[in-house]
């Protein structure tokens, strides 16, 4: 069971997801708009239920004021997949989309992979902290931490898995769909352009200059690549 924060301002959308979701044993509060203290609710949730399309603050404003505070799940729904808006939503911090309509028992699986990716971070293996490269970037596997020449970086769970599967591999290239596989789900039905989201994301936090990067590097036509540190 998990305390979901849905955020659709649809009167009718909105009550089908949260009667569905209450049978399926969740606890769902309800908000028509993103005017309220984001904070206080936050502390309070599992997982945030993000419409994009919403008066007043539209759900990008709403993602990044949460991601702003919190590094708490955010799945956005959105009227169609291969919408400009899912990658725009994801590239504001969200973890993952759903498609609308959606049925209850399909949203409970979304939100379950979700979750199960936040708690489940991959095993840390048994060696030390590595030391601070010449990148600047110190990853302590075992704390699950990330320091950028001694400052701590807040990464979310998505980003914090991402990085731990590329640095586990230094200097070779990884497919999206194995970056998928590894760091999101076994048999996870997302799709490439959540793990180009939050490698956009990751760089944003992570590199000197984010349209330069250094430290996670495209390789166009087969994915990304952790540039071993010297
Ligand atoms: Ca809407």
């Amino acid at each position: 069971m998990a305390s979901i924060l849905l955020i659709e301002d649809d009167p009718a959308g909105a009550e089908a997801m949260r009667l569905g979701l209450t049978r399926l044993g969740h606890r769902v509060r309800h908000r028509a708009d993103g005017n309220t203290d984001l904070a206080a609710e936050i502390a309070e949730t599992d997982l945030i239920l993000l419409d994009l399309g919403l008066p007043g603050a539209d759900g990008y404003e709403i993602c990044r004021r949460v991601r702003a505070v919190s590094a708490v799940p955010i799945v956005i729904l959105t009227a169609r997949s291969d919408d400009v808006d899912t990658v725009a939503g994801l590239e504001a911090g969200a973890d993952d989309y759903v498609v609308k309509p959606v049925t209850p028992r399909v949203l409970d699986a979304r939100i379950k992979a979700v979750l199960r990716r936040t708690v489940a971070l991959p095993q840390a293996p048994q060696a030390a902290a590595a030391a601070p490269s010449d990148t600047g970037l110190d990853i302590d596997r075992r704390a699950l931490r990330v320091h950028r020449d001694g400052v701590p970086i807040t990464l979310t769970p998505t980003e914090i898995r991402l990085l731990l599967v590329l640095s586990e591999s230094p200097g070779q290239v990884l497919s999206r769909q194995q970056l998928l596989a590894a760091a999101w789900d076994q048999d996870y039905l997302g799709d490439s352009r959540l793990v180009d989201a939050a490698i956009q994301r990751l760089r944003a936090k992570i590199e000197d200059d984010p349209s330069d990067p250094r430290i996670v590097e495209t390789v166009r036509g087969f994915g990304y690549r952790f540039v071993p540190p010297r």
